[in-house]
């Protein structure tokens, strides 16, 4: 017995087996996530946000194997940043192919502001310099959303530089949630939106401005200033370009506040218009 118990608790031979054994478990793991990937691209023929990705399998994630053999999920180098845009979009109302389908070709310019608004676009995207921006504001429905897209995937497809959009309806509330909760979440949050190139923030402000009785921009929610100024200040002193398409103009954002209306102003310049018009919306346009 005494003997016995000096001995290894696995011998050689059967420590090689099992090392035989995991190695196959280990392959066969391998093989059976392939099998699992093939299913996928088959069955999910097409995925519920339409991007097809035959890395990944449709599924947004692949497995890595990391120095210790063990088996980890990353995001799809090849289409998750894609998703997320398709998942944002779809969070504000718009789906991928009105998306895809807001060019500058199928902006309608058939009124004078219609074709200073577009006029501008194609200034802006012939001769900006790097961190410029382009703003938008007014009324509602002239198409100032359809125009800024337009120009975030001409830049994407002309000068090959990402862009990404923020919906400020369906943005915000998490982001203030998180900076309510003092954690590192909310720095985690807004890292992205401070960093990224090319943010198209859409409608920023909807829902925080309150109108006084002469039905004039009156106040703005101090939450949503505060998280504002945080991402808008970064990303101006990053010289991050930014798009803005808002209601509220720049002159009647800089009476409510003062530095946040002149870091936009100078981030835009020359690069805003006030636009004023009928809602085309009401005519029956998509996204306007
Ligand atoms: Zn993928």
């Amino acid at each position: 017995m005494g003997k016995e118990q000096l001995e290894p608790a696995v011998s050689e031979d059967r420590r090689k087996t099992l090392l035989q054994k995991a190695k196959r478990l280990k392959k066969m793991s391998k093989e059976q996530l392939e099998e699992r990937r093939q299913w996928a691209v088959g069955t999910i023929a097409t995925p519920p946000d339409g991007i097809q990705c035959s890395h990944c399998g449709n599924t947004g994630f692949i497995t890595e194997e990391n120095t210790d053999g063990y088996e980890t999920v990353a995001p799809c180098p090849a289409c998750y940043e894609r998703r997320q845009v398709a998942r944002r979009l779809k969070a504000s109302g718009i789906s991928p192919e009105d998306y895809e389908n807001c060019r500058l070709t199928t902006f309608l310019a058939d009124t004078e502001i219609s074709r200073q608004m577009l006029a501008m676009a194609n200034a802006y995207l012939t001769s900006r310099q790097p961190g410029q921006g382009f703003g938008l504001f007014g009324t509602a429905g002239t198409g100032k959303t359809h125009l800024c897209i337009a120009v975030c995937q001409e830049i994407t497809r002309k000068y090959n530089e990402p862009h990404y959009y923020f919906s400020y309806r369906t943005e915000m509330p998490t982001l203030i949630k998180a900076m309510k909760s003092y954690s590192n979440a909310y720095d985690d949050a807004v890292r992205k939106w401070k960093e990224c190139d090319n943010l198209y923030i859409d409608d920023l402000f909807k829902m925080a401005v309150r109108y006084g009785s002469d039905k004039n921009p009156a106040s703005i929610e101090p939450d949503d200033l505060k998280v504002m100024f945080d991402i808008i200040n970064a990303r101006y002193m990053n010289k991050k370009a930014t798009l803005f398409s808002s209601e509220i103009a720049v002159n009647e954002l800089s009476q409510i506040d003062g530095a946040l209306g002149s870091r936009i102003y100078a981030m835009i310049k020359p690069y805003g218009m006030k636009v004023t018009g009928e809602n085309r919306r009401l005519q029956g346009g998509t996204v306007a």
